[in-house]
């Protein structure tokens, strides 16, 4: 059976990947709109319309779009959270708080589900505001429109929940961007070294090609300002740059793996100032 909610989730077929991008601030004005438009629908005790749509302002729509995000992230959040346990993340372990089980239960109590049938004969639930708005000032049909917003954020986590994949909804441990994963992670496996977005696990590989070439250039550096003290041991024949470089790539202390030492690193202004500097630091600390 689908499910829509008269337009809001119409056509999303991954429920995971669909509220990872709401929450990433996606579909916004498709998302207003809606709100919008599931607040023209609610009607009085006499079943007209309550006049809950109104000429709301930009800021007033963004704010109702902000509280519909707002109780959508502390449901996800917590329900994320609860999967979490001593720095490792185990998504199949994750439980539904008895609130928001006590708050989806009242939504699907509160609202009346309208069962369509499409051109194929399909079922489609059709949840529609149950709440009667009996009207009064600005100021308490704006609060009414807010607290619709937060129940269409119930609605969107009960879908998720509901969904096939829900376990894919994911939040980095760094940067807490919400993504989907590709495959639902395995059952009862925990996810030991924290779960990052593409782009925070981009930059962690960068950070560990750096340190390691960093790391490689120190042990050149060091190799190199130990023969190059060597030379003035002796009185030499060859030029100082070939002969270190020489004895560098014999003396097998070049870390595995690595290149060959060459002249031209040798001549590199940044790589001279460096060996300079810890001839220096030799030299002081005998
Ligand atoms: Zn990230």
């Amino acid at each position: 059976m689908r499910i829509s909610s008269a337009g809001l989730m119409a056509g999303v077929e991954e429920v995971a990947h669909w509220i990872a991008a709401v929450l990433e601030g996606r579909h916004k004005t498709a998302i207003i709109t809606r709100l919008v438009g599931a607040a023209a629908a609610v009607e009085d005790e006499r079943g007209r319309r309550a006049g809950l749509f109104n000429d709301w302002s930009r800021e007033q729509k963004e704010e109702v779009y902000k509280a519909f995000l707002k109780a959508l992230r502390l449901r996800v959040d917590r329900w994320i959270d609860s999967g979490k346990s001593e720095g490792s993340e185990t998504p199949s372990d994750r439980t539904l708080s008895p609130v928001d089980r006590e708050r989806i239960r009242q939504f699907w109590d509160n609202n009346r589900v309208r069962v369509w049938v499409d051109e194929a004969g399909l079922l489609e639930l059709r949840p529609e505001a149950g709440r009667q708005f009996s009207g009064g000032d600005v100021t308490a049909r704006f609060r009414e429109l807010i607290r619709l917003a937060e129940e269409i954020a119930v609605f969107c986590f009960s879908m998720l929940l509901d969904g096939d994949a829900p376990h894919r909804l994911m939040r980095c441990d760094s940067c807490s961007t919400y993504f989907a994963r590709e495959n639902a992670p395995r059952k009862g496996q925990p996810i030991k070294r924290g779960m990052y977005c593409q782009k925070c696990t981009q930059k962690g590989v960068n950070r560990r090609v750096t340190s390691s070439r960093d790391r490689e250039r120190a042990r050149r550096i060091e190799l190199v300002a130990e023969f190059w003290l060597k030379y003035d041991e002796k009185k030499r024949r060859v030029d100082r740059i070939g002969w270190v470089v020489e004895e560098v790539n014999k003396s097998g202390k070049l870390p595995q793996g690595s290149e060959r030492l060459k002249p031209d690193w040798l001549r590199r202004k940044k790589n001279i100032k460096a060996i300079e500097d810890w001839l220096e630091e030799i030299r002081r600390a005998n």
